[in-house]
């Protein structure tokens, strides 16, 4: 163990591989473990949207989506062959959201990100475009484009960077332990070899609390609320290439968008769960969202049509000002142990990944000498 890294980051998911990259990519060494396979967790079982979060509008989270949206631009120029942008189409209802609302909504859309390539929103006539999809009431539609991704892919092709520039990456190896020992880190791993560090980053996305507690044994400054999301996948709904943004009676939305050539891929759900490993879809799940569709598609389904399901968990922060809002951003909780730091990432989109990124580097400056350059990220491509 005669090599003392820069950074030792825990989680290979889409924050701990953007981190590496960018860290590798400035010179820094850079180690990385995850307890299973890179992008294996949370950073695979996503809505695989580069989004700025229109619903997010609604709770007021205007810095979040503008950022999203911006970051949206960089995303889609760095990872061109393994995104595209999909339409996606919201069926006017009046009784859920009027429609001066919802155009105020994609005004802000269309603008908040600055200067864009992907098409700005229009209002549609249903029955001229959709009549074989959409039952007849739907007359009105708004159409807006967010970037599909493939967000597995996404974090393989950080971590293949990172690689590159000589990032070491350990696959299926758990972090047991990490301590203090003779000012730095020193991390034990599963395969039962330890690793010494400057910085240590915990990026265990919803194992987050567990990782400090169980292998840290540090108490959390922040409380966080586990929330599962599934998805059902069907064959094809319907041949066009356009997604549907459903609108619930409860005012939540589920997306329809194609998937894979020749599936649907329908979500999501949020309900709260205890545990990160808790990730199964309820039968009370899989109804919401077969009713949800069935409350717009000419063409009913049933459990029958579902090939497969998955399900994911985000870890949401409880908002410090106020007790009841959870927000869908990330937030950073730096420790400082012994004069070396600690940071802690909760939350957070894929579609932030990059510049979460590159503010945990700006964050941790000080106690990254060894840092070659600035902010590079936003124009190298990923392939
Ligand atoms: C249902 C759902 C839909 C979503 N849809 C979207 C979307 O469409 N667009 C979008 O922008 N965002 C979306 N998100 C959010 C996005 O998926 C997450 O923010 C992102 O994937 C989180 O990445 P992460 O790196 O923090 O976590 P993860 O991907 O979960 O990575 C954490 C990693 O840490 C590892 N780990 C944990 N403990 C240890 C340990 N002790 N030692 C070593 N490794 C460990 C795990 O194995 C895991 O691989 C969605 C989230 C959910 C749940």
């Amino acid at each position: 163990m005669s090599k003392i890294f820069d950074l030792f980051i825990i989680g290979g998911g889409i924050n701990g591989a953007g981190i590496a990259r960018d860290a590798a990519g400035r010179g820094l060494s850079v180690c990385l473990a995850d307890k299973g396979e890179i992008g294996g967790a949370t950073s695979s079982w996503s809505t695989k949207l580069i989004h700025g979060g229109l619903r997010y509008l609604e709770n007021y989270e205007f810095k979040l989506v503008r950022e999203s949206l911006k970051e949206r631009e960089i995303v889609y120029k760095i990872a061109k062959p393994i995104s595209k942008p999909m339409p996606f189409i919201i069926p006017y209802v009046d009784k859920i959201r009027p429609a001066w609302l919802i155009k105020i909504g994609l005004f802000l859309y269309d603008n908040l990100g600055g200067k864009s390539n992907i098409p700005k929103s229009k209002t549609l006539n249903l029955r001229k475009n959709f009549p074989n999809i959409l039952q007849e009431k739907y007359k009105i539609g708004f159409q807006y484009f967010d970037i599909q991704i493939d967000d597995k892919e996404l974090t393989k092709l950080n971590i293949k960077d990172a690689k590159r520039n000589k990032a070491k990456i350990l696959e299926y190896n758990k972090v047991k332990k990490a301590e203090i020992i003779d000012n730095k880190w020193i991390i034990h791993l599963q395969n039962g070899k330890k690793i010494a560090s400057k910085v240590l980053i915990n990026a265990s996305g919803p194992w987050i609390n567990e990782t400090l507690k169980k292998n840290i044994k540090l108490k959390s400054n922040k409380k966080i609320r586990l929330v599962k999301g599934s998805h059902i996948i069907t064959k094809k709904l319907y041949k066009d290439d356009v997604a549907f943004t459903f609108q619930n009676n409860d005012k939540r939305i589920i997306f329809v968008i194609p998937y894979k050539k020749k599936f649907s891929l329908i979500g999501t759900t949020e309900v709260e769960v205890k545990s990160p490993e808790n990730k199964e879809i309820s039968k009370i799940e899989i109804k919401y969202l077969i009713n949800s569709v069935n409350n717009y598609l000419k063409k009913k389904i049933s459990t029958k049509d579902i090939v497969d399901t998955y399900s994911g968990i985000r870890p949401l922060i409880e908002d410090f000002n106020t007790a009841t809002k959870v927000t869908r951003d990330y937030v950073f909780d730096l420790n400082i142990i012994k004069d070396l730091p600690l940071l802690n990432i909760y939350g957070g989109k894929l579609t932030t990944y990059r510049k979460l990124s590159e503010k945990v580097l700006l964050d941790l400056k000080e106690y990254l000498p060894n840092t070659k350059k600035g902010p590079w990220t936003d124009k190298k491509k990923l392939l």
